[in-house]
């Protein structure tokens, strides 16, 4: 598996005031869509292409357009729907799949409350979606699932990591087989505090988003 930690002083701006806890959910949420954007810059930098030519006003020109099938976003609710539109901004043709996942604040043990995944994602590359990778249980699974469905390839795109997380996701998906993993995240924290937080982190990312249930 490979973690790659974005580093760019606009990133480090952007998550340094989304961490900030006087930051209301408006700004929050348009700061998560702008840092996802810029995640998903470098996220996408091995998304398959094809040749193809174009005609300008001049000559003929070579290019590339995307390659079929498309991509699939899928984004981990709850937190992971504030995340969506920055990353469609940069793949606007690709499918999006969703899966629920909640997880039990004793035992941080998460549960499949919705999947809605296409059955064959056979050769298809998947962009999975979770502002926070914090024990590493929730994209497990997760990427469990779209290997399960043949997926060719798994991005994670998470605003912020655990070493906890990565160090599990690296234990489950060390190589190649059963297909290529990456994380791409903002920033690698501490480590995770008795409740499963990130530390500092920034709170409960759904919470911070769309208001405490
Ligand atoms: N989920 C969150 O929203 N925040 C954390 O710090 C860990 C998991």
């Amino acid at each position: 598996m490979q973690t790659l930690v974005v580093d760019h002083p606009l990133i480090a701006h952007k998550l340094t005031a989304l961490r900030d806890e006087h930051t209301e959910a408006p700004t929050f949420r348009r700061l998560t869509d702008e840092l996802v954007t810029l995640l998903a810059y470098e996220a996408t930098r091995e998304v398959r292409v094809q040749p193809v030519s174009v005609r300008t006003p001049v000559d003929d020109a070579p290019g590339v357009k995307l390659a079929r099938p498309v991509p699939l976003i899928v984004p981990i609710l709850r937190a992971g729907i504030g995340m969506l539109d920055g990353m469609a901004r940069l793949l606007p043709t690709a499918d999006v799949g969703f899966v629920g996942l909640a997880r039990d604040e004793e035992s941080l043990v998460a549960t499949t409350y919705a999947n809605r995944l296409p059955a064959d994602l056979a050769g298809r590359d998947a962009f999975v979606l979770d502002p926070m990778l914090a024990t590493g249980g929730t994209l497990e699974t997760v990427i469990g699932m779209l290997a399960d469905r043949g997926a060719a390839k798994v991005t994670a795109v998470c605003l912020l990591a655990a070493p906890e997380g990565v160090a599990r996701l690296q234990a489950a998906f060390p190589g190649d087989e059963p297909l290529p993993v990456q994380v791409v995240t903002a920033a690698l924290d501490e480590r995770l505090n008795e409740h499963g937080y990130i530390v500092p982190g920034l709170g409960d990312a759904g919470d911070r988003l769309f208001g405490e249930i």
